[in-house]
């Protein structure tokens, strides 16, 4: 028993107090951060900044998930985004949410279509993801299945057991439930400026916005999720969408012109 608590004791230094909610909630968190080494270093570092086992355990389960993609996916850092700004790349995408937003003017007269033009950098995504409440619910969901699957004694002497192994296959097999409504920290398209999340204003308010909560009111209800749709489609603009899963109908990701090229 001392030994247990004196390695509980070792974690509890590893980690925030916000996540220890309980010895064995501690101890899987601390193996998420074991598996995470294995990982592209940026994502190993991103890990150790997102609170609680639940929410990690569901960005491991994202990064192990990516495997060989998950560099090419990797948002961008500070230097990147930088070089974005003015690149032709840009101006592209501009000229395409350009061509979208006059579509839907010209037929929906007295209404906008505004796209937020910020690169949603990893401090961002890492902030949304440790306190947004689809992720809160869906980690602690992933815990507690992971619970009865492998139980945390047997992780007493670490991860790096047959435990361990049987962790990391069950969450390459698990379907988050409800489906977090964030991609995991480092994985957002808005990440590399190749989605956009269009927002349906008039004058200065905003009349259909990127929030789950308003989509069968404002996006199905009100209609706009068909009326942005009907846009993008006339337009002819290289944007693929609206994004299905999780449902978000005023997300649409940018294709450059050059992988259709390819
Ligand atoms: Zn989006």
């Amino acid at each position: 028993m001392t030994t247990l608590l004196a390695r509980l004791a070792g974690l509890c230094a590893l980690m925030p107090a916000v996540v220890l909610a309980t010895p064995a909630d501690a101890t899987i968190a601390a193996c998420a951060l074991d598996m995470g080494t294995t990982l592209d270093p940026r994502a190993t570092a991103a890990l150790e900044r997102i609170d609680g086992a639940g929410r990690r355990l569901l960005a491991l389960r994202s990064y192990l998930r990516s495997g060989q993609n998950l560099a090419e996916r990797w948002s961008w850092s500070d230097g990147q985004i930088a070089a974005y700004a003015g690149s032709q790349e840009q101006q592209d995408m501009q000229r395409e949410i350009e061509r979208v937003r006059e579509a839907f003017a010209a037929i929906n007269p007295g209404y906008e279509l505004w796209v937020n033009p910020q690169v949603r950098s990893l401090d961002t995504q890492l902030q949304n993801w440790n306190t947004n409440a689809s992720v809160e619910t869906a980690g602690a969901q992933l815990l507690d299945a992971l619970q009865a699957h492998v139980a945390p004694s047997k992780l007493k002497h670490g991860c790096a057991t047959r435990a361990g192994a049987a962790i990391q296959q069950f969450l390459l097999s698990y379907a988050p439930s409800p489906a977090p409504s964030l991609a995991a920290p480092g994985l957002s398209p808005h990440g590399q400026m190749r989605a956009v999340d269009f927002q349906v204003h008039r004058a200065d308010q905003v009349v259909a916005g990127p929030s789950v909560a308003t989509i069968d009111t404002d996006w199905d209800a009100a209609g706009w999720a068909g009326r942005l749709d009907t846009a993008v489609r006339s337009s002819g603009a290289r944007f693929l969408g609206p994004l299905n899963h999780p449902r978000e109908p005023w997300h649409y990701t940018f294709v450059p012109e050059r992988v259709g090229a390819q």
